[in-house]
């Protein structure tokens, strides 16, 4: 294999070769290289990429000749493609995508108000973002102009806003709404003294140079001018910028002519980040789901006291929850986007993190071809979606046999198939209350820069947990009193103390 060839970097780059305008070279590779990708998608029912990096699996031996190939296209980093295609003029992502996530977000937060009581001014000055810029950034490169269409959209109960940045192709004006609007939900479930925000530059990431998006971040930062600030909006990493966060606040002080840890989150420890973070979006999940069995304890029965848990999407939010469950319970399958891994007596989960850590992958693919069919696995008590959005959807939450799912991932479930959950007695701890750990540990770096203050690892694990145990709580006590679900509870919780913010400001 060549030196330094990571297999998920190239599948990853070559699954975007076949769906671009060499899909004829790089299928005939494949062809020569005995692969027949539309073959084996169709009778493995999955789509080109998992094909592709199910072929890959195990075949070391090919990745050189695949390296080769996709250098000689230059669309690996050390040799970018031209610049028209990196910088697409005008980029067009589809925008219903955009609005309808933005209409479902809502429709969730004003199905509650019969709930909550006076909410009805609150929910109107809701109805709008309280800030939304969209921009274009223009940036000098190659003796060139690349023009980049960005927004910033917060609202705003009380100040500042949190929520990331992202550099995504999918990036809409309505995308970029709908992720700061649950970016409030998500901070007032937590009683995080922010409210909700998200900026979203339009570019193809994986198609820039190092430079070329240093420039970006550095030009997005300067482009925001007063809307940016430690009181004001304090973004964080999002797709595409968790390695840019530390360009940013370097900008940012350049900019400003002083050091304000407290601007923008997720940077290095180094340089004013706090300990804790990598770990708490899956240490928070995990104290979640000891607090609702704690609370239930006697309403579901595992074999042996040991829950059987299947995650689906391991990458850096499931492997400290997967770390922290396996000491009483048994991680029995998990997968990511290649495939899954399964053993009915438990995974062992620090092997599999060593290996995603060295190869990118698990360590072997035994369980369902398709990642997402962990879900849907008999003989598991626990299902933790942990890997992107819309994974539970009308057509297959059915086939859940699980009883309880702790949603780690963002929207892994459409509203259709929770209804369909709770029909079947599938209790939801759902992502606004279960991945809220990555949120509050920022919250904490946004303290620390403030007070000028470093925090020992425990100290930051001990105030985690009291955090998580104190969101779970809340949101409890409102599942309990107004006998919904906790998906509805938590955003009970959410319009009440958003009405607490706003209704003193009106008559
Ligand atoms: P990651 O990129 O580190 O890992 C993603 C994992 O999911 C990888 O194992 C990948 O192979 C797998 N995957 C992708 N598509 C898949 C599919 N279709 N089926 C099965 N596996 C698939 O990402 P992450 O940081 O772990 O984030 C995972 C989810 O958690 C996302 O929805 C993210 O928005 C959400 N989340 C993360 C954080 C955080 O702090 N990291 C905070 C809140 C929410």
């Amino acid at each position: 294999m060549a030196a330094n060839l990571n297999p998920a970097v190239l599948t990853e780059s070559l699954a975007r070769h076949l769906c671009g305008p060499c899909w004829q070279s790089a299928t005939t590779l494949l062809g020569e290289m005995s692969i027949d990708l539309p073959a084996l998608a169709e009778d493995k029912k999955v789509n080109l990429k998992q094909a592709l990096g199910a072929a890959l699996a195990g075949q070391s031996d090919k990745f050189e000749q695949l390296d080769t190939f996709l250098k000689a296209r230059q669309l690996m980093s050390d040799g970018p493609s031209p610049y028209a295609v990196r910088f697409k003029l005008p980029p067009t992502p589809n925008e219903s995508t955009g609005e309808k996530f933005l209409a479902g977000a809502k429709a969730k937060f004003w199905g509650v108000a019969q709930y909550v009581q006076d909410s009805k001014l609150a929910l109107r000055a809701l109805r709008h973002p309280t800030i939304l810029r969209e921009m274009t950034l223009a940036l000098p490169i190659g003796g060139k102009t690349a023009f980049v269409y960005g927004v910033f959209a917060c609202y705003q109960p009380i100040s500042p806003s949190k929520g990331g940045i992202r550099f995504d192709e999918g990036v809409t004006r309505d995308t970029v709404k709908a992720l700061a609007f649950d970016m409030m939900i998500k901070n007032a479930v937590g009683n995080l003294p922010f409210s909700g925000g998200k900026c979203g530059l339009r570019v193809d990431n994986t198609l820039l140079t190092r430079e070329e998006r240093e420039l970006l971040a550095r030009t997005f930062i300067r482009s925001m001018g007063p809307e940016l600030g430690p009181r004001r909006y304090v973004p964080g990493p999002d797709m595409g910028t968790s390695d840019l966060i530390d360009v940013m606040a370097d900008e940012y002080e350049s900019v400003h002519g002083e050091w304000v840890p407290a601007v923008i989150t997720g940077k290095s420890i180094a340089r004013g980040g706090s300990e804790g973070r990598p770990e708490a979006t899956g240490r928070g999940a995990f104290h979640v789901f000891q607090s609702y069995l704690r609370e239930h304890v006697g309403r579901h029965s595992f074999p042996n006291g040991r829950a059987r848990i299947a995650i689906q999407g391991f990458g850096g939010a499931a492997q400290p929850f997967a770390e922290l469950a396996s000491k009483d319970s048994n991680i029995v399958a998990i997968s990511d986007r290649y495939g899954s891994m399964y053993n009915e007596h438990g995974i062992d989960v620090t092997a599999a993190i060593a290996a995603v850590k060295k190869t990118g992958r698990l360590p072997e693919y035994n369980g369902p071809t398709d990642p997402a069919d962990v879900l849907f696995l008999p003989n598991v008590d626990v299902i933790v979606p942990a890997a992107t959005e819309g994974q539970l959807r009308a057509d297959n939450a059915s086939r859940v046999t699980a009883k309880l799912s702790v949603e780690i991932a963002n929207g892994p479930t459409q509203t259709d198939a929770d209804e369909i959950l709770r029909d079947n007695g599938v209790v939801v701890l759902p992502d606004v209350l279960a991945n809220l750990g990555g949120v509050t540990v920022s919250s904490f770096e946004w303290k620390q820069g403030l007070l000028m203050e470093e925090w020992a690892l425990a100290t930051v694990r001990e105030r985690l947990e009291t955090s998580m145990v104190g969101a779970y709580t809340r949101v409890s006590a409102a599942q309990q009193r107004h006998q919904v679900d906790f998906r509805t509870a938590a955003h009970i919780v959410a319009l009440e103390r958003i009405v607490g913010q706003l209704t003193p400001l009106y008559r």
